[in-house]
């Protein structure tokens, strides 16, 4: 019954795919209690054996690139061309903390007057559990696995139920790379058991990427047993467009911002927020920029944007759409559900969006650029740091010391980009402040997230 499969859907159709069976909690339990023992084993492997594995799993990445950008494309709508960027990406990400973790985690000696040798040193934590959503199905998960895995850590996966056969890929990817059996192990697990296997003993710690609905339930869960977690959440990102910016070329940047992975992408460019004397021009530019975004077949290589993941999540987007139109903002292009099966929405721009329309106050999680005016500078930076999150945000202008100072500065984000849209990349700590989440990912401050940071004395 549909209670006991995950039921995939194709989102360009509306045809219904493959099913799979659920895991159930006490199946759950016996994954961490194995992937903790395998971790035992593991933290003591040496960073030259286990990059072994990783750059392995680099290696069939590239050779799968092909069937896994097939499988996100069936399972949440991806583009083929899309897909295939993801897993290159990931390809890389993997190459990266293969060569780099070592580095990142030696150990740091520290001089105290008198006290003998200390240093500090980066043990694993454990086991984590990972709790991913649908968008970036390979990218969301290798994000986190490659780092954590070096750093000697296990995992257990909860995938977004509707991208159960790339969870399942993924285990058979990084076992098929060699990692020792049971460290890493997908979970078909609904959500609602997630709280019960936090309380697992072998469970060291959480990450979760998603809403923020689903952030504040996992970190409750874990608060109440005081186990760390990281969590990557919504984004509303703000990007402001000065009086000395290039309307074309600053539309340009915004529309490719707003266009990640059809508009699903949490550092998906949002909002855009023009100074008056712009304002017009800027919105031809970017009627004319998203017009470019034409839907089409997924499987297609040409294709720019192909479905949502899901008719529901079309809907609200649809709704979002309707209900800003309601209280005053102008529709510019696109805003009306395409007259077809599957989860189709075009590429949609809104203009006068303000205080009190979902375009304005909410994340829209689709192809929907929402355009704001300010009255200046400081009027534009006061209204993107208005918002309940702080992931990305942008700055585009034709005079960079006063855009590195409004990013470094001004803007409440994780991640502040000048004349560049925001996106993710080992090499670069990822993650937001607010209700965009805590902790980071990539880089150094990633790695670092699951390890115990320890500092030894010896006299
Ligand atoms: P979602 O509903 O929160 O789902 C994400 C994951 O959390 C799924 O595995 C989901 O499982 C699980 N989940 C949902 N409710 C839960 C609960 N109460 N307890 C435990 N787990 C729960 O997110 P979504 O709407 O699919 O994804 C879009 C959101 O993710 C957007 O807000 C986006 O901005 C954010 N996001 C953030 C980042 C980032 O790096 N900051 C990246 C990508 C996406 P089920 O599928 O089984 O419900």
């Amino acid at each position: 019954d549909s209670a006991s499969v995950a039921q995939v859907i194709n989102p360009a159709t509306g045809e219904q795919g493959k099913s799979y069976p659920l895991t159930s909690l006490n199946d759950a339990l016996q994954s961490a209690d194995r992937a903790h023992a395998v971790q035992r084993e593991w933290r003591k492997a040496s960073f030259a054996d286990r990059a072994a594995v990783i750059g392995k799993v680099c290696e069939l990445l590239r050779e799968r690139a092909d069937d896994f950008a097939a499988l996100m494309t069936q399972e949440m709508g991806k583009t083929l061309t899309d897909g295939r960027a993801e897993v290159e990406k990931c390809a890389a990400h993997c190459d990266w903390f293969a060569k780099n973790a070592e580095r990142y985690l030696a150990d740091q000696p520290i001089i105290v007057d008198g006290a003998g040798e200390v240093f500090v040193t980066f043990n694993p934590l454990g086991v984590v559990l990972v709790v991913m959503p649908w968008n970036f199905p390979f990218w969301q998960v290798i994000r986190f696995a490659a780092p954590a895995l070096m750093a000697g850590n296990g995992a257990v996966l909860k995938h977004a139920s509707n991208v159960p056969g790339c969870a399942l890929a993924i285990e058979q990817l990084l076992k098929d790379a060699g990692l020792p059996d049971g460290l890493f192990h997908t979970l078909l697990l609904p959500s609602k058991e997630i709280a019960k296997l936090i309380e697992s003993p072998h469970i060291a710690a959480v990450t979760l990427t998603g809403s923020v609905a689903a952030g504040k339930s996992v970190a409750a869960a874990a608060g109440r047993v005081l186990k760390k977690c990281v969590l990557e959440l919504g984004g509303s990102d703000a990007y402001l467009i000065l009086d000395d910016a290039d309307a074309v070329a600053a539309a340009k940047v915004a529309a490719t911002a707003r266009m990640v992975n059809g508009g699903q992408s949490c550092i998906a460019g949002k909002r855009f927020i023009v100074v008056e004397p712009l304002k017009q021009r800027f919105e031809e530019a970017m009627v004319e920029a998203m017009r470019g975004y034409a839907m089409g077949d997924p499987a297609d290589e040409a294709t720019r944007l192909g479905p949502m993941q899901s008719v529901g999540a079309r809907d609200e987007v649809h709704e979002q759409v309707e209900k800003s139109i309601a209280k005053g903002a102008r529709l510019l292009l696109g805003g009306e559900v395409p007259d077809r099966p599957g989860a189709w929405y075009p590429a949609t721009v809104l203009t006068d969006v303000a205080e009190g329309q979902p375009a304005h106050d909410e994340e829209i999680f689709g192809p929907v650029a929402a355009i704001i005016a300010a009255k200046d500078e400081a009027d534009a930076i006061r209204i993107a740091n208005d918002s309940e999150f702080g992931l990305g945000s942008g700055v585009l202008t034709g005079d960079i010391d006063r855009g590195r100072r409004i990013a470094r500065d001004l803007l409440d984000a994780g991640m502040s980009f000048v004349n560049e849209n925001v996106r993710s990349d080992p090499r670069m700590p990822f993650g937001g402040v607010k209700h965009s989440g805590y902790g980071r990912e990539c880089a150094d401050y990633g790695i670092r997230e699951f390890v115990n940071i320890k500092t030894v004395l010896v006299k």
